[in-house]
């Protein structure tokens, strides 16, 4: 009976470990795909007690680990005017992935990204190309709200980006869906309007290279609804590769 409470106990710390990770889906079980870098994060890390090979296999863990070397982060200003860091919601073993710019006001509160006007309108889109929220991973470029939302600095980027980097290598998404301008050019490392590529996959040569639909951000579809036509057509797009994946 001790032995049950101490599992029970271990079990629901291991929870409560990968929620606070924004961690909304554990995989019944998964493949090998990851790197040697972030297989030495989880080993150096100790998460758990499972062996390297177990460890590579349990893309929760991975996040968690990626969480775990963010830290109370404040490798950049942002910092200093933060209530939360946001690190990212979702499936850790999600094919599709979204990226935004980074959290606003009710995502600073809350800790999670797109909780406000525009995320309302975010899990509009997911659930009209047949998924929820649980299935898909959601991230941003950094992870922590800026002065008045202005756009993200250079440096800003420089510090934040290798940690959704790692959140990708992680995850292994076969799709991954840029929301804005920002996002986009970012992610891309490329300097065209998000209106002139949305619509065509692009290729992110990173974890074994992910294609990537660039698409308008939701809070610009709030702003300028007549959009919502491109978008939707943006969506089927990512709709049927996705299928093609499962
Ligand atoms: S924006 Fe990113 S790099 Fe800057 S303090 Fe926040 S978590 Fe750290």
């Amino acid at each position: 009976m001790e032995e049950e409470r101490k599992i029970t106990d271990s079990l629901v710390t291991y929870l409560e470990y990968f929620a606070r990770s924004g961690v909304t889906h554990l995989p019944a079980g998964g493949g090998g795909r990851l790197s040697g870098e972030v297989e030495s994060n989880v080993y150096s890390a100790g998460v758990g007690e499972k062996s390297v090979s177990d460890a590579a296999v349990d893309r929760a863990s991975l996040l968690a680990a990626v969480q775990d070397e963010l830290g109370d982060c404040r490798r950049c200003k942002l910092w200093e005017g933060r209530t939360n860091i946001v690190f990212g919601q979702g499936n850790p073993d999600a094919v599709l992935m979204f990226v935004g710019e980074g959290p606003g006001r009710d995502e600073d509160i809350q800790g999670f990204p797109f909780v406000g006007r525009a995320g309302q309108l975010l899990t509009k889109i997911i659930e009209a190309i047949d998924l929820t929220r649980e299935d898909v991973y959601i991230g941003n470029i950094r992870k922590c709200r800026p002065p008045k939302n202005r756009d993200p600095e250079p440096d800003e980027v420089d510090s934040c980006m290798p940690f959704l980097m790692k959140q990708i290598e992680a995850i292994h998404p076969q799709i991954i869906c840029t929301l804005g301008a920002v996002a986009t050019r970012n992610l891309l490392g490329i300097k065209t309007p998000v209106s002139k590529i949305r619509g065509s996959f692009q290729r992110l040569d990173h974890a074994g290279g992910v294609m990537v639909m660039p698409t308008f951000h939701p809070a610009y579809l709030l702003r300028d609804p007549s959009k919502k036509r491109d978008a939707w057509e943006d969506m089927k797009k990512v709709r049927d590769i996705y299928k093609t994946f499962i």
